[in-house]
C-alpha cells in the first residue's frame, strides 16, 4: 500500500518554495538547521500570535497542548454551536493537507479568517499561505466571507503599558486568495506524488532565500573552490568567467579583469599576501588622538516593550568604547542593560559621559549613527548632545575597503573577517556562546524573559561583555596594524 503524507500548510509553502525542500524535510529531517534568526523569528510570530489573541477578545484557544485529532474535534464540536466568540487555532484537515488558523471570527452563516505576521507588510507569499488555509477549510465545509492578514503597523508607537490596540494593521486579500485557492488541491497531490519518489534534482539558486531562507542550505552548498569568482561580487562577471569555465579566481587570467578592486582582489588571491596600500595608512596614521572607539548591540521587538518605542526599531541595549588616548594608551568603558526595564535613557547617559565633547569617533560601517540618532529621537532632553556625536564619527569600513584586502576575507571587509587576517590572535571563536550581533541580540532577550535564573544572567552579560568589548578592541588593533604597514608597490 502507498504510504499517506499529511502535508501541513509550512510542508505545502515548502513545497512551494522549492520541492527538494520538502521532501528532505520530510524523508531526512535530521539535515534542518535553522539559522539563529529564523528561531527567533519564530519566538517573534509566536509573541505576535498572543497579543493578537488579545486584540480580537476572549474566544476559544483550541487544543494548545498540540493534540490534532482532539484539534480536529474541538473545532467541529465548536463550529457546530451558534456561539459567536472569536476562535483561535481552529484546525482542519481536507484532501490530505491539515491547516490551523490563526484566527477565525464568526459571523451568521460565514467564517473571517484572519492570519497574523509579525512583519511590516503585507508580503508576496502571504497569499499562498492563505489560499491554502481558505481552500482546505472551505473544502472542509465552512464557506469563508473575508480572508485578511495582520501585520505589524511599524507606524505604532507603544505609548500606554499593555494598550496594544493599533499594534496590527488588517488587509484584506479574499479576491487574491479566491484566485490562488483551486489550485491548492494539485499543489497537494503533486507534493503527495514528489514524496513518493526520488530527492528531486535541484540546484542551489536564488529559490534557497526566497520567500524564506532554506535551512538544508548547508546540505546542498556543494564543495566549491577554495577562492569562487563569486568574491569579486559581481553577479554579471561572475556569470560572464563561470560561462568560460572559471571556477576559481587563481584560475582567471589577469588580462581577463579591468577593475582596480577586481585586480586587487584577484593579486591577494594569487599572493596569499595581504594589500595594504600606502594611502590607507596615510589616511589612518592622521586621525588624532584622544580616539575613541564605538560599537553598539541593539535589539528590536516586533511588539514593544518599552513606552516610547516602536515595532522593529533597532534599540541599542548595550555600547563598548575603547579610548585611546595617545598611541598605545587605551583605556576602556561599556554600558550594558540589566534586563530589568528600558536602558534607553541609562544607555544614552553613559554615552555622553563616555565620549566627552572632543575627538574622532572611529566605528565600523554607519550602523551607530543609527543608534545614536534613535537614542536622540527617544530622549528629547539629551538630543542636542548626542546629535553632535554623529558629527566627530569617522567611519573604518570605507577606509578599509579601499585600501585594505587579504585572501581570507573571501570578497566581504565585515570586521569578523577582517579581524582574523590582521590579529589571528583576537578571535571570535574563542568567545562563550556569542560570537555575533544576532546572537547578543538573542543573549540580551534571554536576559529579559522573567523565567531566566539570576545565574543565567550573569553568565549572559559576562558573554555580551566580552562580545562587544572584543567589536572595539578589533578596530584598535586594526587601526593599529594599518598605520603601521603597507604593502610596496601597492598603489
Ligand atoms: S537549499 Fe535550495 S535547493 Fe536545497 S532544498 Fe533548500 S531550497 Fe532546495
Amino acid at each position: 500500500m502507498d504510504k499517506v503524507y499529511r502535508l501541513s500548510k509550512s510542508r505545502l509553502m515548502s513545497y512551494l518554495q522549492c520541492p527538494k525542500r520538502l521532501y528532505l524535510e520530510t524523508h531526512r529531517p535530521v539535515l534542518i538547521e535553522y539559522s539563529a534568526a529564523t528561531q527567533a523569528s519564530f519566538e517573534v510570530g509566536h509573541t505576535v500570535g498572543a497579543v493578537a489573541r488579545n486584540l480580537f477578545g476572549a474566544g476559544h484557544l483550541i487544543a494548545p497542548d498540540n493534540n490534532l485529532t482532539q484539534a480536529l474535534a474541538i473545532t467541529r464540536a465548536l463550529l457546530e454551536e451558534n456561539g459567536n466568540e472569536p476562535l483561535y487555532e481552529a484546525t482542519f484537515q481536507q484532501d490530505g493537507v491539515l491547516v490551523r488558523a490563526d484566527v477565525l471570527l464568526r459571523g451568521e452563516s460565514a467564517l473571517d479568517l484572519i492570519e497574523v505576521k509579525a512583519s511590516a507588510s503585507l508580503k508576496e507569499q502571504h497569499v499562498p499561505d492563505c489560499a491554502i488555509q481558505a481552500a482546505v477549510i472551505e473544502g472542509a465545509g465552512y464557506p469563508l466571507r473575508k480572508v485578511s492578514l495582520a501585520h505589524i503597523n511599524t507606524d505604532f508607537v507603544y505609548e500606554r503599558e499593555g494598550d496594544y490596540d493599533d499594534l496590527l494593521s488588517l488587509v484584506e486579500i479574499t479576491d487574491q486568495v479566491r484566485a490562488l485557492a483551486p489550485q491548492v488541491k494539485g499543489w497537494a497531490e503533486q507534493a503527495t506524488n514528489m514524496l513518493a519518489g526520488d530527492v528531486p534534482d535541484i540546484q542551489v539558486g536564488p529559490h534557497c532565500h526566497k520567500p524564506y531562507d532554506c535551512p538544508l542550505l548547508s546540505f546542498c552548498t556543494p564543495q566549491g573552490p577554495e577562492y569562487p569568482i563569486s568574491v569579486l561580487r559581481s553577479k554579471k562577471l561572475e556569470a560572464a568567467l563561470s560561462r568560460e569555465g572559471y571556477r576559481d579566481l587563481r584560475e582567471v587570467p589577469r588580462a581577463r579583469l579591468d577593475r582596480h578592486e577586481h585586480l586587487k582582489i584577484w593579486q591577494a588571491a594569487q599572493t596569499g599576501e595581504a594589500i595594504v596600500d600606502q594611502e590607507g595608512s596615510e589616511k589612518i596614521r592622521q586621525i588624532p588622538y584622544p580616539r575613541y572607539y564605538l560599537d553598539f548591540e541593539t535589539i528590536s521587538f516586533a511588539v514593544p516593550i518599552w513606552l516610547g518605542t516602536s515595532p522593529h526599531q533597532a534599540l541599542p541595549f548595550q555600547f563598548s568604547c575603547h579610548i585611546e588616548h595617545a598611541p598605545g594608551q587605551l583605556t576602556h568603558k561599556s554600558y550594558l542593560g540589566t534586563g530589568d526595564g528600558s536602558p534607553i535613557r541609562e544607555i544614552a547617559q553613559a554615552l555622553l559621559d563616555c565620549l566627552g565633547k572632543q575627538g574622532p569617533i572611529l566605528i565600523y560601517t554607519t550602523y551607530e549613527k543609527g543608534c545614536i540618532k534613535t537614542l536622540a529621537e527617544l530622549c528629547p532632553d539629551l538630543a542636542s548632545g548626542l546629535v553632535v556625536l554623529n558629527e566627530r564619527m569617522v567611519d573604518l569600513h570605507p577606509i578599509m575597503k579601499a585600501h585594505y584586502y587579504h585572501r581570507d576575507m573571501q570578497g566581504s571587509w565585515s570586521i569578523k573577517k577582517l579581524l582574523p587576517t590582521l590579529a589571528p590572535d583576537l578571535s571570535y571563536s574563542a568567545l562563550g556562546e556569542i560570537r555575533e550581533g544576532m546572537g547578543a541580540s538573542a543573549a540580551f532577550a534571554e536576559m529579559l524573559q522573567a523565567e531566566t535564573t539570576k545565574e543565567r544572567k550573569q553568565s549572559l552579560q559576562r558573554d555580551l561583555e566580552a562580545y562587544c568589548e572584543l567589536d572595539t578592541l578589533a578596530m584598535v588593533r586594526i587601526v593599529d596594524l594599518m598605520q603601521s604597514r603597507h604593502t610596496p608597490g601597492a598603489r
